[in-house]
């Protein structure tokens, strides 16, 4: 359907070599846009450009490490110059270290911060200017149900995730006029590299999870496929500064 056709669309995924960006990026790719992934581990960057190039997509990766400024602008000036442009943006990649508050330190806090919510601040400035040039962007921010809820061990994540929601929401307002919409997405508990290492750290969440969401089941990376590519296509033009939950019902169950 043209509604949601991005064929001549540029799309940069942070984190794309995997888990989540991986699903957002294979639904890109389907819709027909050309794919940047951007990560710091070589064979999975490279397995995820495989993954892309056999669904028909033009695909690349870049090796950058996004507690870095200068990577986070490099890994924007390549896509538009390996692929020819960059429309779409997702602000996916992401980190946990998980300590109670007092336990942590500053240069873990950084780390987190750093990841998490500094990279999607200098990624986003640097691919504005392309953005305006073509007369529209999309940005899409991954956030968690850490943007809503607090937890124990989730000082640094949660201020990163719920200053994600909140950057959204200035981005969108700031850059409404440029055609540039900003939107959130809010994953529940999804089946992930970070997720597995979560329920080998925390006893009993595979089953608090099942228990807890009212899909009765866990997310999977392609559950993402929908929302990448709607929040990406035109299909969603007059729609921005949104933070739209993908959880299976977790943040609706009182
Ligand atoms: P993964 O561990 O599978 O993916 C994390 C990705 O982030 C990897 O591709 C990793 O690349 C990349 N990354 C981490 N640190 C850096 C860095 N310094 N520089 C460049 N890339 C980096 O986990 P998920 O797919 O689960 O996580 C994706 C996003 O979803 C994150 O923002 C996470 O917070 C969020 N999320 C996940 C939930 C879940 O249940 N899984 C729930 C809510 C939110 P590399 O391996 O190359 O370092």
């Amino acid at each position: 359907m043209k509604l949601f056709d991005l064929t001549g669309r540029v799309a940069l995924v942070t984190g794309g070599n995997g888990g989540i960006g991986l699903g957002m990026a294979k639904g890109l790719a389907a819709a027909g846009a050309a794919v940047m992934i951007a990560g710091r581990n070589t064979a999975k960057n490279a397995g995820a450009v495989r993954a892309l190039t056999e669904l028909g997509a033009k695909a690349s990766s870049v090796e950058i490490d996004l507690t870095r400024e200068a990577d986070c602008r490099r890994m924007a000036a390549e896509t538009v110059e390996r692929l020819g442009g960059l429309h779409i943006l997702v602000n996916n990649a992401g980190t946990n270290i998980r300590k109670r508050p007092e336990e942590f330190s500053l240069a873990e806090w950084h780390t987190v911060i750093d990841t998490n919510l500094t990279s999607a601040f200098l990624a986003s400035q640097a691919a504005f200017p392309g953005m305006v040039r073509a007369g529209f962007g999309k940005i899409i921010n991954i956030g968690s149900m850490m943007s809503i809820f607090g937890g124990v061990a989730y000082a640094a994540y949660g201020a990163s995730k719920g200053g994600m929601v909140q950057f959204t929401k200035s981005l969108a307002v700031s850059w409404a006029r440029q055609n540039i919409q900003v939107n959130a997405v809010l994953p529940g508990w999804i089946d992930t590299e970070m997720a597995r290492r979560a329920r080998r750290e925390i006893a009993g969440l595979q089953e608090r999870v099942l228990e807890r969401t009212p899909a009765g089941r866990w997310g999977a990376p392609d559950d993402f496929a929908g929302i990448a590519v709607f929040l990406a296509s035109s299909a969603s033009d007059f729609i921005t500064g949104t933070a739209i939950p993908v959880d299976g019902g977790y943040s609706t169950l009182g």
